[in-house]
């Protein structure tokens, strides 16, 4: 049997399983806000042009409104300054879609505090006990925020100081783009980097050294309970929007079982 008729085979038999690590895509889809005097993305929403009436008796289609950076989507290198001649996201090549998956696990720890921070020897720790990070691959990096994103106050989780949500410092996303195989970070949360990372030097750091080392940023997945730590095959599907620092894209992990 060829490979891929192992694999089709394996996934109609659930010897594969097929998970969904998209955000559904809503008007309440939560969105990153920025402080004055930023900009700011929109809310998703639908603009309906016809629904089996006058305007088009027998088709329902909508036209939508979002921004590139709204729910579970994909960061290409251009989108931060320190990647800023590098790939837009229709740029990306296909091959670099599909790539293995880790997933490390401090759900535990930012549910004592919103404010973790992952460090250098956290990974270090997680990779004596399952082996190294994968050539090419991903690093999805569980908190547990998926479970507030239903809703947008505590999924931003802001107060009079700022956002406060799990992140990674400084030092270990300057080690994680530069010195290990690395394709791309996955996290649930808004963005790949922590709320307070405003504050951080430099400032929001997983942009800073992911996107200025060429590789990419997947954010707001869910279900990463439900992979195994290693193993999984992810499959990214940002939109080849020409020119676009990114996109909406539905994830999908692939699981053996
Ligand atoms: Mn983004």
């Amino acid at each position: 049997m060829s490979l891929l008729t192992q694999l089709v085979t394996a996934v109609a038999d659930g010897s594969i399983e097929v998970i969904d690590l998209t955000a559904p895509l809503s008007e309440t889809t939560p969105i990153l806000q920025l402080p004055p005097p930023f900009g700011n993305t929109v809310t998703f929403s639908l603009r309906e042009i016809s629904r089996y009436d006058d305007r088009g008796p027998a088709w329902y289609w909508n036209d939508i409104v979002t921004g590139e950076h709204t729910g579970t989507h994909f960061d290409a290198p251009v989108h931060w300054i320190t990647g800023r001649d590098g790939e837009d996201v229709s740029q990306v090549a296909p091959r670099r879609l599909v790539g293995p998956a880790v997933v490390l696990d401090v759900a535990a720890h930012a549910a004592a505090d919103p404010d973790f921070l992952l460090e250098i020897e956290h990974v270090r720790e997680w990779t004596k006990a399952h082996g190294p990070l994968p050539e090419g691959g991903w690093l999805l990096y569980r908190t547990g925020w998926d479970s507030r994103s239903g809703d947008q106050a505590e999924f931003l989780n802001a107060d009079e100081t700022g956002p406060h949500s799990p992140g990674i410092s400084p030092e270990c996303a300057h080690w994680l783009a530069e010195e290990t195989p690395l394709i791309g970070l996955g996290v649930e949360t808004v963005g790949t980097d922590a709320g307070a990372a405003h504050s951080f030097d430099p400032p929001f750091p997983c942009h800073s050294f992911f996107l200025g080392a060429g590789k990419y940023g997947l954010t707001q997945l869910r279900n990463l309970d439900r992979l195994p730590a290693t193993g999984a095959v992810l499959v990214a599907s940002p939109l080849p929007i020409v020119g676009g620092s990114g996109s909406p894209a539905r994830v999908l992990a692939l699981v053996e079982h």
